[in-house]
C-alpha cells in the first residue's frame, strides 16, 4: 500500500479518555496498514504520549506543556518522531496534512488548534463540545468554509447524526437527548451540597476524563450538549428535549413529524461513535460489547429535574438568549469546575457562578469573529474568578 492510499489522521488530546479510545479504534481498523498518524498531542503525561507515538508510528508528538519540551525530546530521541510543545506546538500538530482530525482536548484549550485544522479543510471529528458551545455558529461556519465535514463524536450527537437522514431533515420535529442522570440522579440538593470531587467523579456507566465526569454529576455536561445540539443540527431551542435514562443504552433520539422516533442504541462505549466518525459514511467492524436485550430486560426514562440540576435551566436560558451566553456559561463552568476540584467552592456553587457570569454578560452580542469569542471567553473567566473569590472569602 502506498502512502496515498493511507488515511492521514491527527489526534488532538491523544492521551485522554477519548484519545486512547481513538487509538484503540485505529489499531482495530488496521493500524499502520491503513493509517498514517500525522500528529498526537498530550499535556502532562509524557510517558503515555511517547508510548502512543512509538506504537502508532506518529510523525509528530506534541506536549501542550512548554516546560516538558526537553523531557519529550529526549524521550523520543533517535526515533525519527518530531517533537514540539506549547501553543505553537499544538498549532503545528493541527496544521499538518491530516485529512481527519480528532478534536479531543478537554475544554476551551482545544478551540484554537481545532480551528486551525478546520480552516485547512480537515474533517473534524468533534469530541470537544466546549469549543462548539463557546464559538457556536462561527465554529460551524469555519468548518464549512474550510470544506471539511463536522462529524460529532459525543455519544448523544453521534446517535442523532446516525438517526437523522439528510433527505428527511424537513420532517425533523425534535431531538431527544438522553442523560444518565449521573451519580446524584436521586440525591437531594442538601446531600449534593457537601460532596467532594472524588465522590462526584464516579460515574455509574461511563469511564471518562475528570471534567466530563464532574459535568455528568452536575448535569453541566448535558447543558453543554443541549447547546452543542443546537449548533450541530440547526434546531430551535424548543426542539431540544432532555430525558433521563439511567442505563445509558439509548444514546439519543430523533422525533419526526409523522410521530416516528428513531433512536441509536449501544453499550456505553465511546469506541462505536469514534469508529463511526472515523469511517463515516461507512460502518466499521468493531470489537465492542454487543447488547443482550434479554439481560437488559428494561430501559427506564424519567423527566429531568431542573431544580436539583440548575445547569439544564441555564442551558435553556443561554439557548433562548443567544448572544455570547454559550461562551459565558462554558467559560464560567470551566473556571468553577477547577475551583471545585481544588476544594475552593462547593458542588452547588458551580451553577451559581455560571448563572452570575451569564447575568453579567446578558448584553454581550453574538460574536462576529473569533477575536470576539476569545474576548468573551476571557471576560467570563475574569467574572467567574471574581464570583469565586467572593464565595471562597465568605
Ligand atoms: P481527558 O481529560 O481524559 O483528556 C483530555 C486530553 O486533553 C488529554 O490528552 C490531555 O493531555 C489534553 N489536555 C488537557 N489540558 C490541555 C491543555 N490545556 N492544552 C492542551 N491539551 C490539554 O478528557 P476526555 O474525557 O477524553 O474528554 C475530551 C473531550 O471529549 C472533552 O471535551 C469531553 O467533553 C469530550 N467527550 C468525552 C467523552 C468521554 O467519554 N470521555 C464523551 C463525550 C465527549
Ligand atoms: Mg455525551
Amino acid at each position: 500500500m502506498t502512502t496515498s492510499e493511507h488515511h492521514h489522521i491527527t489526534i488532538l488530546g491523544s492521551t485522554g479518555s477519548i484519545g486512547c479510545s481513538t487509538l484503540d479504534v485505529v489499531a482495530q481498523l488496521g493500524g499502520r496498514e491503513r493509517f498514517v498518524v500525522e500528529a498526537l498531542t498530550g499535556n502532562g503525561n509524557i510517558g503515555l504520549l511517547c508510548e502512543q507515538a512509538r506504537a502508532a508510528g506518529a510523525r509528530l508528538a506534541v506536549t501542550a506543556d512548554e516546560g516538558r519540551y526537553l523531557e519529550l525530546k529526549s524521550a523520543l530521541a533517535g526515533t525519527g518522531i518530531a517533537v514540539a510543545a506549547g501553543p505553537s506546538g499544538l498549532q503545528e500538530a493541527a496544521a499538518r496534512a491530516a485529512d481527519w482530525v480528532m478534536a479531543a482536548i478537554v475544554g476551551t484549550a482545544g478551540l484554537a488548534p481545532t480551528l486551525t485544522a478546520a480552516r485547512r479543510g480537515a474533517d473534524i471529528a468533534l469530541a470537544n463540545k466546549e469549543c462548539l458551545v463557546s464559538a457556536g455558529a462561527l465554529f460551524v461556519r469555519t468548518v464549512a468554509e474550510g470544506g471539511g465535514r463536522l462529524i460529532p463524536v459525543d455519544s448523544e450527537h453521534s446517535a442523532i447524526f446516525q438517526a437523522l437522514e439528510d433527505d428527511q431533515r424537513h420532517a425533523l420535529e425534535r431531538i431527544v437527548l438522553t442523560a444518565s442522570g449521573g451519580p446524584f440522579r436521586t440525591w437531594s440538593r442538601e446531600a449534593m451540597a457537601g460532596v467532594t470531587a472524588e465522590i462526584a467523579r464516579a460515574h455509574p456507566n461511563w469511564s471518562m476524563g475528570l471534567k466530563i465526569s464532574i459535568g455528568s454529576a452536575s448535569m453541566f455536561n448535558k447543558a453543554l450538549e443541549m447547546i452543542e445540539a443546537k449548533h450541530l443540527f440547526d434546531v430551535a431551542p424548543e426542539q431540544i428535549e432532555v430525558i433521563v435514562h439511567p442505563q445509558s443504552i439509548v444514546h439519543s433520539m430523533v422525533g419526526y413529524t409523522d410521530g416516528s422516533v428513531l433512536a441509536q442504541l449501544g453499550a456505553p462505549d465511546m469506541r462505536t461513535a469514534i469508529g463511526y466518525a472515523l469511517t463515516y459514511p461507512a460502518r466499521p467492524a468493531l470489537d465492542v460489547e454487543r447488547l443482550d436485550f434479554a439481560k437488559l430486560a428494561r430501559l427506564d426514562f424519567e423527566a429531568p429535574d431542573e431544580v436539583r440540576f440548575p445547569a439544564l435551566r441555564l442551558a435553556r436560558t443561554a439557548l433562548t438568549r443567544g448572544g455570547l451566553q454559550g461562551a459565558a456559561m462554558n467559560a464560567a463552568e470551566e473556571v468553577a469546575f477547577e475551583a471545585f476540584v481544588a476544594g475552593r467552592i462547593g458542588f452547588l456553587d458551580m451553577a451559581d457562578i455560571a448563572e452570575t457570569v451569564m447575568e453579567r454578560m446578558i448584553d454581550w452580542p453574538a460574536a462576529e469573529d473569533m477575536d470576539a469569542v476569545f474576548a468573551g471567553d476571557a471576560a467570563a473567566r475574569r467574572f467567574a474568578a471574581e464570583a469565586i473569590g467572593t464565595r471562597a472569602a465568605a
